[in-house]
Formats: C-alpha cells, structure tokens, sequence
C-alpha cells in the first residue's frame, strides 16, 4: 500500500464570495480528519484558484492564506472558465504534492467521498473519478439536457465517464503527463481518460448549491457540448461524409427518374418541388460548412498556441516556494 499521500485540492473560484465562508470551513476540516486519521499527510493543502473573479473572491483567499499555510492560492489575469482554472490549479501543483482531488467550490460534490478516493489512490489507482449516483437535486430540464450531452459524446465518439463532473483525484505521475497535453481547447473530462493509467470511479450524492447561482445556463452548456465533442473526436466529419453519400443516392435516382420522364414524354411537374429541393441542399450544405468551420477555427486557435492560463497573483507561500524552485 501506498504511504498517506501529500494532497492538494484544487479548488476553482468565479465569483464565489457567498460561497467560500461557507464551504472553506469544510474542505479545511476534512484536510484536518483525513491527517487526524492518518489518511494523508499533515503538509496536504488547499489550491484555491481565483478565475479572475470580480467580488471579493480573491480577497478572501489572500486573507485566508495569510493566516492558514494550508491554504494557498493563485490568481487568474481574467476570467478563463472553470476547465482553464482547474488546469492552471493542476499544473501548480504537480510538482508540490504526491496527488490531487479537484472539485467545485459550491459545495454541491460531497467531501466525504474524499475518504474513498484517497484510499483507492493508496490501493494503487492513479486517477479516482467521483461519479453522481443521483442527479435529483439538479433539475430536471439541466438532468435531461445534461443526460442526452453523455449520449451524444459516447454516440460521436468521445469516451468520458458517465456521470462524472470534475471531482476527480490525479497522481502526480499522471498530472505530469496531463502537462504534455499542450491542446489550447481543454476539456479535462475527456482528455484524463486519454492520458491512461489504472482508474476507478467512487460514486457520491451531489446536493444543491451552498450559495450564489450557477454560471452554467443553456448557451454555456451548449457552448462545453459543442467543444467537447470537436475536441475529442472527428466523428462529425465522417457524419458528413456519410450525410453527403446518402443525398447523392438519392439525387442519382432523381436524376435518373428526371431522364426516364422526359424520355417517356411526362411532364415534370413544376417549380416548387424543384424550389424545395435546393433550399433543403442550401441547409444541409450550410450545416456541413459549419461543422468543418468549427475545426478550423478550432485548429486556427491551437496553431497560435496562446498561453492556458496566466497567472498574475499567487498567495505568500507560493511565491516562497517559487523562489525556493528557481534557486535550485
Ligand atoms: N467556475 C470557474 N470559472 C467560470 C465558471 C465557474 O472557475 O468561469 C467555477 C465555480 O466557481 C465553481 C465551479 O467552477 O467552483 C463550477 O461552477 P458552477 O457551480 O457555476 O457550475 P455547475 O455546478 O452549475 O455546473
Ligand atoms: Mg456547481
């Protein structure tokens, strides 16, 4: 068995002030019971990561970690989304802990499956995937919509875990891999199956949000649908490809019954089914060009390869251990 591990969670902050009274309590008390019971080690620590927050997020951090070193922190120059926050949170960490349990602030994940997680990771799991066993407290427009999401990924192609947000618990060894993904268009849940590694999931209840609202509304979601899965696979071109054979089939027979009807002295029957027609090739083309424009723009993005994240704050320890780093 592994010895009690060093652990950061990383924990990423947008707009969160009415949130983190509430919730840092928790997380600080179940760093406390898991060191009291020898699970981790004493030196386990919070990662907090402000993304460019507008309240006074960030002040709470700095304050915090002032007063506590198991709290740390660093600060986003502006507002990168939730996947950005928690790889910059990964990146800092991996060289200063032995693993590491992301999970939202909201207080919605249930610490307690902490307990598990870090147990498999000291049977020898490397990545511990914490799955929803119910979504009732979500409602329940966001479970269907959410739901058909997961069909939709593993029908394009794209393997993700059914059920699993990101509370997940990482390896050292597998976030130094996760750190050669150099992608600009970061979708964690799908790329921390690729980097491999034995896994297993725990499953917990998640409950409502503590405070605040969501910052995922419809066109978000349909925003990380969207970029999931032209991230993760190029099924959708070869959907194209298939579309495209099919209506060419079926134009031949056209064109063929379009032939044997002037041959035979028919009349071909008016403008409007010819009208109906282009309109329908018009979308359908449309549709297509969109899709393709989509990995374009998405390869146009990963060939400027501009910086994940950029980091303008860092709480006092961070910045000691950076110095400490850099003399090395
Ligand atoms: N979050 C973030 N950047 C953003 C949006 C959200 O860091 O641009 C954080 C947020 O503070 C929270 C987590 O990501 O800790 C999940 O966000 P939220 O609870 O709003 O999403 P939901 O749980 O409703 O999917
Ligand atoms: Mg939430």
């Amino acid at each position: 068995m592994r010895p009690a591990p060093t652990i950061a969670i990383v924990i990423p902050c947008y707009n969160e002030e009415a949130v983190l009274p509430k919730t840092l309590p928790l997380f600080l008390g179940k760093l406390e019971e898991l060191a009291r019971n020898e699970q981790i080690s004493s030196d386990s620590y919070l990662m907090l990561v402000d993304d460019g927050s507008r309240d006074a997020t960030w002040n709470i951090v700095s304050t915090l970690a002032r007063h506590d070193a198991r709290v740390r922190g660093i600060c986003q120059s502006r507002n990168r989304g939730h996947q950005n926050a928690v790889l910059a949170g990964l990146m800092e960490v991996r060289n200063r802990c032995d693993a590491s349990i992301s999970i939202d602030c909201d207080g919605q994940d249930d610490i307690n499956a902490m307990d598990r997680m870090v147990a498999r990771y000291r049977e020898g799991f490397d990545v511990v995937y914490g799955v929803r066993s119910n979504r009732d407290t979500d409602s329940a427009f966001k479970r269907s919509t959410a739901q058909l999401f997961y069909k939709l990924l593993a029908w394009l192609g794209a393997d993700v875990v059914y059920n699993h947000a990101d509370y997940r618990l990482l390896s050292a060894q597998v976030m130094q891999e996760l750190a050669n993904f150099r992608e600009v268009n970061i979708y964690l849940r799908g790329m921390v199956p690729l980097v491999g590694f034995k896994s297993c999931e725990v499953s917990y209840e998640r409950a409502r949000r503590i405070a605040g609202s969501s910052h995922y509304p419809l066109a978000k979601m349909l925003g990380l649908a969207l970029d999931g899965v032209t991230s993760l696979s190029i099924k959708p071109i070869r959907l194209i490809i298939a579309l495209g054979a099919l209506i060419s089939f079926f134009s031949f027979i056209g064109v063929i019954w379009a032939v044997v009807n002037v041959l035979a002295g028919w009349s071909v029957s008016g403008w409007a089914s010819i009208i109906s027609v282009i309109c329908l090739l018009g979308g359908v083309q449309l549709i297509c060009l969109g899709v393709i424009g989509e990995y374009v723009g998405k390869t146009y993005l990963e060939a400027k390869a501009r910086p994940r994240y950029i980091i303008s704050e860092r709480t006092q320890h961070m910045e000691d251990e950076s110095h400490l780093e850099e003399l090395q």
